[in-house]
């Protein structure tokens, strides 16, 4: 089989049919050998019965993973990879914002340029507002200056790979997945192309704030242990700190007899190492939790059942 597209969807009933009709139009204008991947991740809509539908009247090979619960778009992701039996795979969002047609030129590309392993979509242009531009600047630079792999700001997870890179993502079964972060560690010749990112055709993203927050958080955690190592700078330069307090209250005392302490000073202080304590404290959870979790070694995902289309069903 040529390619595979992996398809994450939570909640997505307005999209699954356009993007299907959208993809094999786009698809089968340059092959046959092809598959589609759908991912249901606990949709609470009608998005498992319209893939149903999709399966059912498909003369095309088409797959739904049914998970028995929501899990992410990361480890449908996974899901979708493990599943794939193309030569190349390509992880596109079903809500139409990454246009088929997009996907068929990185194709193209990929077969055209064998020194390339991976073509990466990424926005030149964003349709955000400033704020948003500024938290993703910032997330970005942190992010490169504290890990060793690079992270490339912009780049989407729309992307298509060639079988090396996919056995290689594949490799790392990891249960914190920052997809982001394992793409860029496993390394090969990626290629970056523009795209615009179009206006969802239907429903909202799945991302607030928080969650950006919290994913942030994930990557950094993910890629870089910089954070530990500075509860350790920190340590040492309160400790100097101190030790040169001390001599500074023994030579007054002996030159000039001391006065009383300053009780503003004191309580100030306590609060500042209690709450630079209380960071570290926090920072070194970050770390603990993902080691407690990770080695549980529980499932990335879970799947109800596999639901296949008449041609896929076929030898
Ligand atoms: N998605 C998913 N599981 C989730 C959240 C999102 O599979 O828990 C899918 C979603 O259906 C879509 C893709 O991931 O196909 C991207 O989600 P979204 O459009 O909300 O993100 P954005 O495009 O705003 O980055
Ligand atoms: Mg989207």
């Amino acid at each position: 089989m040529l390619l595979s597209f992996i398809v994450p969807c939570y909640n997505e009933e307005g999209n699954v049919r356009l993007f299907y009709d959208a993809a094999v139009r786009a698809i089968r204008e340059q092959t046959d050998d092809f598959e589609l991947i759908f991912i249901n991740d606990g949709s609470k809509d009608g998005t498992l019965t319209r893939l149903r539908e999709i399966a059912r009247e498909s003369d095309a090979c088409v797959k739904v993973i049914n998970f028995s619960r929501n899990f992410g778009k990361e480890a449908g992701i996974y899901a979708g990879l493990t599943h794939a039996r193309g030569e190349y795979a390509c992880i596109i969002d079903a809500d139409m914002q990454q246009r088929p047609e997009v996907a068929m030129e990185m194709l193209a590309f990929l077969r055209s340029h064998p020194e390339y392993d991976c073509v990466t979509a990424y926005q030149q242009e964003r349709h955000e507002g400033k704020l948003l531009a500024f938290y993703k600047r910032t997330f970005y630079r942190l992010i490169n200056r504290l890990s060793e792999v690079e992270f490339v700001s912009g780049a989407s997870d729309f992307r298509m790979f060639n079988r090396k890179m996919i056995d290689a993502v594949l490799s790392m079964s990891e249960y914190y997945r920052f997809s982001k972060g394992l793409f860029a560690f496993v390394g090969f010749n990626t290629y970056f192309m523009p795209y615009e990112a179009q206006a969802r055709a239907s429903g909202t993203s799945k991302w607030s704030f928080w969650k950006l927050f919290r994913y942030a958080i994930e990557g950094i955690v993910s890629f870089s242990t910089a954070p530990l190592r500075l509860t350790t700078v920190l340590g040492l330069l309160f400790s100097g700190a101190s030790f040169l307090y001390l001599l500074v209250v023994v030579l007054q005392k002996l030159l000039v007899g001391i006065e009383i302490a300053g009780y503003p000073t004191l309580v100030a202080l306590i609060l500042l190492l209690g709450g630079i304590q209380l960071l570290a404290l926090g920072i070194i959870g970050e770390y603990l939790a993902r080691n407690y979790v990770e080695t549980k070694r529980r499932p990335i995902y879970i799947v109800r059942d596999i639901i296949e289309s008449q041609a896929e069903r076929q030898p």
